[in-house]
């Protein structure tokens, strides 16, 4: 990795040739700049160009390192701590009946360890959501004829920037577990987008035209799910 000054700041950057036409830059989660140049053009003018965008590489960094500390901090899993939960907030609260429960606004945690009993809680929660909006999801497709495979494995787990996947060669669908926080209309709405690729694996018309035949408020719901994104992913 090489290194270049930029307004001052040190900054770290990656060249990487390849066959393409255009020099390409990005910045990195890391904060470092990601450049890709054509094999024919010399390093020097790469950094030329790099202080000619000086002001939009220290603008973008700067904008993603900020948005990366505003990130909320991982559960402590404490008494007084707010968990989300489809779209409702609840505050954990430590009692004397064994097992976890959500009551009213309060996330109720029976004696044990809050940190392994309130996830395995949260992750049975997901399990059924999940299922259920799966549930919703093939109905709705098979009411408009629309042929699904059988034996769908449904799966959850910790994803960075989608809120769910659909493998369609494995028949699984996998389900982001900060999914369980948005409110349910919009985790249908996921459901729903998954299923639909076992009909069109890509997002061409013909794909979303499955997705609005069987669910006409697709868009909206999915208008709502973008703002969670920012609410959950950048704490906004
Ligand atoms: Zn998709």
């Amino acid at each position: 990795m090489d290194e270049i000054v930029l307004g001052g700041q040190t900054i770290p950057f990656t060249l990487v040739r390849k066959r393409i036409k255009n020099i390409n830059l990005h910045i990195q989660k890391d904060g470092s700049i990601f450049v890709s140049a054509p094999a024919r053009v010399p390093k020097a003018y790469v950094l030329q160009v790099l202080h000619e965008k000086e002001a939009f590489l220290l603008r973008t960094r700067e904008a993603l390192l900020r948005r990366q500390q505003q990130a909320p901090p991982p559960k402590a899993f404490v008494e007084g701590e707010t968990f989300r939960l489809l779209g409702r907030f609840y505050t954990l609260k430590r009692v004397r009946t064994p097992g976890v429960a959500a009551e009213g606004g309060a996330l109720l945690c029976g004696p044990g360890d809050p940190k392994k009993l309130v996830p395995a809680w949260l992750r049975k929660a997901g399990e059924c959501v999940f299922q259920k909006a799966a549930n919703t999801a093939r109905e709705r497709l098979l009411a408009q004829q629309f042929p699904l495979p059988e034996g769908v494995q449904l799966r959850q787990r910790r994803m960075v920037s989608r809120w769910g996947s659909c493998n369609p060669a494995r028949k699984a669908v996998t389900f982001s577990t900060r999914l369980l926080e948005t409110p349910y209309p919009c985790i249908e709405a996921v459901a729903m987008h998954e299923f639909s690729h076992f009909l069109h694996a890509d997002h061409s018309k013909a794909f979303y035209a499955v997705l609005e035949r069987c669910m006409p408020d697709y868009r909206a719901r999915a208008k709502i799910l973008c703002e969670e994104a920012y609410r959950i992913f950048y704490n906004e």
